[in-house]
């Protein structure tokens, strides 16, 4: 497909070699992208994009090419260092009106029929009668202020964001204020995912490289060099998630050299690997047999990867590339203890927890958030809540990343250059036995130690190798509840709230859930929850979810026949345990893939916040059908087994 080239983004008045890239040929491409469901095409009319990004930036431009792809990608750096857009629908409300001089109530009630403010502000923008055409909006100009506004905070933040949206605004043309809107709304909501956005780069890589040789590689040659350097730009950003770094180095060496450029770098944080769960032992076995695997505690804390650069800087980042340096004070400066003069730069995967330093107990979750309430820049003193750092995977070390090295010499390797000190590091506990019975036991054993159950890893071979950002097959976990029969929890994003009845009427008194399909960007709701709150936390819900009430449903939440009293932007997480899942005909998660019916779950309960998870990283639809799936085969066996007796 991506030799299908168009050229549909050329832009009325040219774009030069050496111009600043049109923001309106990102605008056309982004609705050219949106029109279409097709993932082949969309990939190929990004391609053409880039491609002609690269084709005209000067020599040794790398900031067009990046600025666009990070416009694309909907964010403005990587995401460790965190400067995030997501502008409150009342601030944009203000800027449309001050820029199109239609008055705020008229533009909520578009907003009302319309669900999508960047559609709004497109049609307003386009009724106006304007004189002059305003100067073309260019990226680096539209990069700019989009960054600006998300760093700007503080007392009169409020309006400097209304002030630079609405000098953004009045330069709209055709099309453009619509995603400009969507932009600052934090989800450009084309059905881009980022997959797709890194195989276009590298497929616009690949295409601009020929060009430079003058070559006109056949058609398998050609779609062979564009999977390639899809799948090494993927491998290389799962190792290094930085745009920064990739982007650049991908116009220097191509992508023949891009994996020897960009390795996994102490500093940027990579997406952790996940774990698949499993019901049973036997299930376990069943999928390890024949190969050497551990079966490791799985502790009940928050995920940490520490990293310590050359010179002695340390950053710690939670499952989401968040820095948690200044959140962990303690883990900072506990860490040069366990280290050993060998040791010089590492990144360790591990998980913090709480202990209890007069008893050396381990104490569950629940107290360790206790510490999450804190300020962001706690002091080692005043901390009450102590965590350890339990060690359970070695990813770089001097120098080198270790990704692709078995697991059983990622850990030779750590135990061989940290060391244990009590209360505060230790290695994750393991056991290599691999009989039913010893794994009994020493699930018994890490549930009576105040641990959740059992991470269960392949120790040899490639299916060792520790795999960024996978939830592999590779990771099992075992949870006691899963044994129990509660099977695994889903992380769920608030998206509609019903108000409370009777004692609860100044609150929310249920909640409306979705899943997250990252391939279509959208919210698909799954249930309402109502039970199982304490009237303290129905008051916090709403504190925190009141501000970010819409006016209508956003368009990329797919409501099905859900109806609540008021939608959120999706932003907060819920974890959330089920008794069941059912087909349902109101709900719309994972419709389509089990059946044309959506999913839902039956009995909700409410576990906790998950403060560490985006609305992004929400369960998907493709876990809740393997879920379901589950949940029939089980059925069916124990109705066997029922019959059979
Ligand atoms: P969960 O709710 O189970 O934590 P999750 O989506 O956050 O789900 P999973 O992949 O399902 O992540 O479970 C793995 C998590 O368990 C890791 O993210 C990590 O925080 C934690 N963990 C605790 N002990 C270990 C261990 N020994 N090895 C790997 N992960 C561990």
């Amino acid at each position: 497909a991506a030799l299908d080239r168009k050229t549909e983004v050329d832009i009325p008045g040219g774009w030069k070699v050496g111009a600043p890239v049109p923001y309106a040929a990102l605008a056309k491409t982004f609705a050219l992208i949106e029109a279409t469901t097709k993932r082949i095409e969309k990939t190929s009319l990004l391609t053409s994009l880039l491609l002609l990004v690269i084709e005209r930036s000067k020599e040794g431009d790398a900031d067009s090419l990046l600025r666009t792809v990070y416009i694309c990608i909907n964010r403005l750096s990587p995401d460790y260092i965190g400067i995030e857009l997501g502008i409150g629908e009342s601030i944009l409300i203000k800027a449309i009106g001050e820029s199109t001089g239609r008055s705020l109530a008229i533009i909520k009630s578009d907003l009302k029929k319309e669900g999508d403010l960047g559609l709004v502000a497109m049609n307003s923008k386009n009724m106006q009668q304007t004189l002059f055409k305003p100067k073309p909006l260019t990226v680096p100009f539209v990069f700019a202020n989009l960054k600006e506004i998300a760093l700007s905070s503080g007392h009169s933040s409020q309006n400097k964001k209304v002030s630079i949206i609405t000098k953004l605004l009045a330069a709209c043309q055709g099309q453009e204020a619509k995603y400009i809107v969507r932009s600052l709304e934090g989800k450009l909501r084309i059905g881009l995912a980022e997959r797709t956005v890194l195989v276009a780069l590298a497929h616009a890589a690949v295409l601009a490289e020929q060009q430079r040789a003058s070559k006109k590689w056949n058609k398998e040659k050609l779609a062979s060099r564009l999977e390639e350097g899809a799948h090494v730009v993927k491998s290389v950003y799962s190792e290094l998630p930085s745009y920064d770094k990739v982007v650049p180095a991908l116009l220097e060496v191509g992508i023949a050299g891009l994996q020897e450029k960009c390795k996994l770098t102490p500093g940027v944080p990579l997406k952790p690997m996940l774990a698949k769960p499993t019901k049973a032992i036997g299930e376990v076995l069943d999928r390890f047999e024949g190969k050497r695997f551990t079966c490791e505690y799985k502790y009940d804390g928050e995920r940490a990867q520490v990293h310590r650069l050359e010179d002695g800087t340390v950053g710690v980042f939670s499952r989401n590339s968040e820095d948690m340096s200044k959140k962990y004070p303690d883990l900072v400066e506990q860490l040069p203890h366990c280290i050993k003069e060998s040791t010089k730069s590492f990144v360790i995967d591990a998980e913090a927890v709480a202990i209890d330093r007069s008893t050396g107990k381990l104490m569950p979750f629940q107290e360790l958030s206790k510490r999450e309430t804190d300020r962001k820049d706690v002091k080692v003193e005043d901390i009450q809540v102590r965590v350890c750092l339990f060690a359970f995977d070695l990813l770089y070390l001097n120098g080198e990343p270790l990704l692709h090295r078995d697991l059983t010499e990622r850990r030779e390797l750590l135990r061989e250059h940290f060391q244990p000190v009590d209360f505060e590091f230790q290695f994750a506990k393991s056991s290599d036995n691999e009989s039913t019975e010893d794994i009994q036991a020493f699930l018994d054993e890490s549930v009576k130690d105040g641990c959740e159950g059992l991470m269960v890893k392949m120790m040899e071979s490639e299916a060792s190798h520790y795999e960024p950002s996978r939830r592999s097959v590779n990771w099992l976990k075992l949870k006691k509840d899963y044994l129990a029969g509660v099977g695994d929890s889903l992380d769920l994003v608030v998206v509609g709230g019903y108000y409370g009845k009777g004692k609860r009427t100044n609150v929310y008194g249920a909640f409306l859930l979705a899943c997250y399909d990252a391939d279509s960007e959208e919210y698909q709701t799954i249930c309402k929850i109502g039970t199982g709150f304490s009237e303290e936390a129905l008051a916090a819900h709403w504190d925190v979810l009141r501000p970010l009430e819409l006016e209508k449903c956003r368009g990329d939440i797919k409501a099905g026949g859900a109806k609540p009293d008021v939608w959120f932007e999706p932003r907060v997480v819920w974890e959330v345990l089920t008794a069941d899942l059912s087909l349902s005909p109101v709900y719309t998660a994972a419709m389509g893939l089990i059946d044309q019916r959506g999913i839902s779950l039956r009995f909700p309960r409410f576990i906790r916040v998950r403060d560490d998870k985006n609305a992004d990283d929400a369960t998907g639809p493709d876990q809740i059908a393997e879920m379901y799936e589950r949940q029939v085969l089980a059925q069916g066996s124990s109705k066997k087994q029922k019959g059979d007796g």
